[in-house]
């Protein structure tokens, strides 16, 4: 199994590009029929969700638009703090939307909950969420996403946008934590 170093943790490969981009293949078959003629805005979570979102957008085909907002939780630590703050937001009316939320990852659902939330204030036409990953045992309620890359255990993973301490982002797949790290 691939083995890689970032900074003073082991991480192993743990879906591959071939993988991902499979899974992609399939999910935005499932998105363009969902969204068929509705024109959805993107609200793409950054940081980690801007290589997803840059791989989807391009393979979607409902003629999109899109916008970006901050969230921030896990400064820079392994756990999720369980506090979510927005950096900064969106400036796009919502109102008789439909907002397709585009998350890297859904761990406790902190994040998930918080930004559900602040879109009802604006009265969307339909809010759903698409994540890469979901951690289905750290999810602690809400509505899960209704769009999954894949499921995965509640273990620490970087790559394909995800950080660990700013780095690894840049890889292709994404890896998981070594036992014992
Ligand atoms: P939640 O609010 O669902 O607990 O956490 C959501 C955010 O925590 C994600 O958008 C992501 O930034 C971060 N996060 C959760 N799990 C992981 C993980 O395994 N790896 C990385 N790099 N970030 C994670």
């Amino acid at each position: 199994m691939k083995e890689i170093v970032i900074k003073d943790k082991r991480f192993n490969l743990y879906i591959s590009p071939k993988q991902i981009r499979q899974r992609l293949d399939d999910l935005s078959h499932e998105l363009n029929k969902a969204y068929h003629s509705k024109n959805p805005v993107l609200l793409i979570v950054l940081n980690g969700a801007f290589i997803f979102a840059a791989d989807l957008i391009r393979a979607l085909e409902v003629d999109p638009q899109t916008q970006f907002i901050r969230i921030s939780s896990y400064e820079d630590e392994m756990q999720s703090s369980g506090k979510v703050r927005q950096v900064f937001g969106q400036d796009m009316p919502l109102t008789g939307r439909h907002v397709l939320i585009v998350e890297d990852i859904v761990d406790t659902g902190h994040t998930a909950r918080y930004l559900r939330e602040l879109l009802q204030e604006q009265h969307p036409a339909s809010v759903a969420m698409v994540s890469l990953l979901f951690k289905p045992e750290a999810f602690e309620g809400g509505t899960p996403p209704e769009y999954v890359g894949f499921e995965i255990p509640p273990d620490f993973v970087v790559g394909y946008g995800l950080d660990y301490a700013q780095l690894g982002r840049e890889l292709q797949g994404i890896y998981r934590l070594a036992e014992g790290g």
